[in-house]
């Protein structure tokens, strides 16, 4: 099968993935060999080719799956050939240690994470466990649902660990594939949303999906938010955000990696501010913001390129040049 292959993590710009000849997968008992549709692409996929988080090498990134059942493992019950699935980031956890034990498999101690420890969907084929994978909403086709599966799951974690209540106005910084998703269901959930963000273009789309305010961080008014989620990997804008929070509010950190956070005033933290972040989602996560998905509905802009122009789209996401999210379309 052709896939993309990352051996050494390099800049983008330099083109780390190699379009290679892998041996298609053969799904263990408890998993399903996937069809490759379209993979979505991640932030966290250009940290992996970038190397700034390391899993397993070589490997194929790519968690955002969307494809047909071709083949189940002997004790699968749960999906049969042909159903359309999709594959999130995390690919399994142990079920038994303290955090599984206590409804945190996201922190699960031994998890395994898609594209990241096991190869991904940069690939025509993929496995993963059937207890893992997801149904895919109906009235999605496959490049519009595969972003539901980490920016918008992600995205719905952060907005559940920000703490907003209904009514409350919500900050969102940077706007990207993620934050695109999570203003739909805060704009379901009643928030005044204020988005900051820096392009033009994002602003535009922000606007439409809902914003009562755009701008650029700095311009957020003091003590606005109730709430604030930080989807920018830019540790300076913490400061800046934490100006904007009122009392009580939570600002939670929704990437798997950031710049260095500043030395800050304690004032800004004081009053019973708090900064979290987010690490991974769990089976439940995936499973309402699927439901959310399909209610609301959750209409997602992508922006698709062919499995073979995999680097050239690293690098447009580096450089924030995707309109909404960017799709992999591997087959069909
Ligand atoms: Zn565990
Ligand atoms: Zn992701």
């Amino acid at each position: 099968m052709n896939a993309q292959l990352l051996r050494r993590p390099r800049p983008a710009e330099q083109s780390p993935l190699e379009m290679t000849d892998l041996p298609t997968p053969t799904p263990g008992d408890d998993e399903l060999l996937l069809h490759v549709h379209v993979c979505g692409l991640c932030h966290t996929d250009l940290h992996t080719v970038e190397g700034e988080i390391s899993g397993t090498l070589p490997i194929v990134p790519g968690h955002q799956i969307v494809g047909a059942v071709e083949r189940v493992g002997a004790s699968v019950r749960t999906f049969r050939a042909g159903d359309r699935v999709g594959v999130p980031w995390l690919h399994r956890a142990c079920g038994e240690c303290e955090f599984c034990r206590s409804d945190r498999e996201n922190l699960c101690e031994r998890a395994e994470f898609t594209g990241f420890h096991v190869n991904g969907g940069y690939a025509e084929y993929a496995v993963a466990p059937a207890a893992f994978a997801v149904k895919i909403p109906d009235g999605f086709d496959d490049a519009h649902a595969a972003p539901l599966l980490c920016a918008g799951i992600i995205g719905y974690r952060a907005l559940r660990l920000s703490n907003v209540r209904p009514q409350q106005t919500l900050g969102l910084y940077g706007f990207g594939a993620s934050a695109h998703i999570a203003i739909q269901i805060a704009a379901r959930w009643g928030c005044e949303v204020f988005v900051a963000t820096r392009g033009a273009e994002h602003q535009r789309l922000a606007t439409e999906l809902g914003a009562a305010w755009v701008g650029r961080a700095e311009d957020v008014p003091d003590a606005s938010l109730h709430a604030a989620v930080m989807f920018a990997p830019a540790g300076t804008l913490v400061p800046e955000t934490l100006r904007a929070l009122r009392k009580g509010g939570t600002l939670t950190l929704a990437g798997i990696y950031m710049t260095p956070i500043p030395e800050m005033k304690y004032e800004l933290l004081y009053h019973e501010r708090m900064v979290r972040s987010v690490a991974n989602a769990t089976r439940d996560d995936a499973r309402q913001l699927m439901q959310l998905a399909g209610q609301i509905p959750i209409r997602t802009e992508v922006q698709t390129f062919p499995l073979a122009d995999a680097n050239r789209a690293l690098v447009a996401l580096k450089r924030s040049a995707i309109h909404g999210a960017g799709v992999l379309i591997v087959s069909g």
